[in-house]
């Protein structure tokens, strides 16, 4: 008889790839640098891939590394994952090594990731190209030129629009390019992209997978094969998780399940309240069912996520006001973590941007983003109609 599949939530919490001998639960945090050899043979057998073992730890060779590895590859349905640093320090290495035939970037993306594109990678000689959502149709052309690497976000900063993930791999693997997804706003409990045609995906753990607002670190998960020339440069550019955050985000990530699935209820509520709001000009939010990305949503996502997007009926002025009359919501420009946050991309993310870009990505200045926390649904829904309330 074969073995009925473990739910998320199961496979999640038991998914470990080292058992401690002393019978510790969780493979418990080695702080270690470097491991101690019996003989030479035994150093070079580990060396030299013969047999399993742990030699140094900027290598990932650190049991914590490799115990949270494992959970990583397994949240995210793949074969193999690298934690790293942060998360720019995952997407540096992955573009590094497969973005050598250039890369374009589909959508929206976090702001860092566009100066990486935009500003740094071109002074190595990587040839990139970032194609807005309204101009999907020029992509097949440009991957007609041999570009090599599709990067995008779904959903997208801070709009929230969704890309779709089938047929963006099918183009790409008809001109023979990989396609990398930036997971960090839907996480492998509402989106698992590899599973939906994606080679490589990536996620910043500072957020939902770390949150608690109170780590900083990324993953890419991946066929082995792909994570291969993506190694090297995490060991030498010295990008490898800490085994202590190693440690904290293994915990972390086992109440990832529990946890996504409270963000998605309090986010539905909120959108749902804003939704209907005279102070609101429009929501964000792939759950509503009148979103223009529902049915996408619906098809690629298991839940529609954590975060709202949402833009006041009024000024700029409006908008800070309403920000600053916030109780429960704090201003902070993060996301993913259990408590609620708020901010204007305006004046966060997008600040650097010049405002005709922001005008072409549809960025406004009374736009806000809200990362909903855990708290009370009531408590935040009360919090946002106080502060509609003081700013209008
Ligand atoms: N990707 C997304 C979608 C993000 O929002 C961020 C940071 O906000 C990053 C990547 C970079 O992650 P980190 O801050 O862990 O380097």
């Amino acid at each position: 008889m074969t073995e009925k599949p473990k739910g998320m939530a199961t496979a999640n919490i038991h998914a470990e790839a080292v058992r401690d001998v002393l019978g510790s639960p969780h493979v418990p945090l080695y702080d270690t640098t470097t491991f101690k050899f019996d003989s030479t043979q035994d150093l070079l057998d580990v060396v030299e891939g013969r047999a399993d073992g742990f030699l140094y730890t900027r290598y990932g060779m650190n049991p914590t590394i490799r115990s949270l590895e494992a959970k990583l590859a397994n949240l995210d349905g793949a074969e193999s994952s690298l934690a790293f640093s942060s998360g720019m320090a995952a997407l540096s290495s992955l573009f590094l090594a497969h973005g050598r035939q250039g890369i374009v970037c589909l959508g929206d993306a976090y702001g860092g990731t566009l100066e990486l594109l935009s500003s740094q990678l071109p002074g190595l000689g990587i040839q990139t190209h970032q194609l807005l959502l309204a101009e999907i149709d020029k992509l097949d052309a440009l991957l007609a030129t041999g570009v090599g690497l599709v990067f995008f976000e779904t959903p997208t900063n801070p709009r929230l629009e969704l890309i779709d993930i089938r047929r963006v791999a099918a183009l790409a693997h008809a001109h023979g390019a990989l396609v990398a997804i930036d997971n960090t706003f839907a996480t492998p409990v509402n989106q698992r992209p590899l599973a939906l045609g994606a080679d490589i995906v990536m996620q910043s753990a500072t957020k939902y997978l770390g949150g608690h607002s109170d780590l900083t670190a990324g993953v890419v998960s991946a066929d082995k094969n792909l994570l291969h020339p993506i190694q090297p440069w995490r060991k030498n550019l010295g990008q490898t998780i800490a085994p202590e955050i190693a440690h904290k985000l293994s915990r972390s990530l086992s109440t990832l399940v529990i946890r996504v699935e409270k963000h998605n209820a309090n986010a539905m509520a909120v959108a749902t309240f804003l939704h209907g709001h005279k102070a609101v000009k429009r929501v964000y939010y792939p759950g509503l069912a009148d979103s223009p990305d529902h049915a996408l949503a619906s098809a690629q996502m298991s839940g529609f996520g954590g975060m709202v997007t949402f833009e006041v009926n009024g000024s700029v002025q409006h908008a800070t006001r309403f920000i600053d009359s916030l109780q429960v919501f704090s201003l902070a420009p993060s996301l993913g973590g259990v408590e609620s946050l708020a901010t204007q991309p305006v004046t966060t993310s997008h600040h650097d941007m010049a405002a005709d870009e922001r005008t072409a990505r549809g960025i406004s200045d009374t736009m806000i983003r809200l990362s909903v926390g855990l708290e009370d649904e009531s408590d935040l829904v009360d919090d946002l109609d106080q502060a509609l309330a003081r700013a209008f």
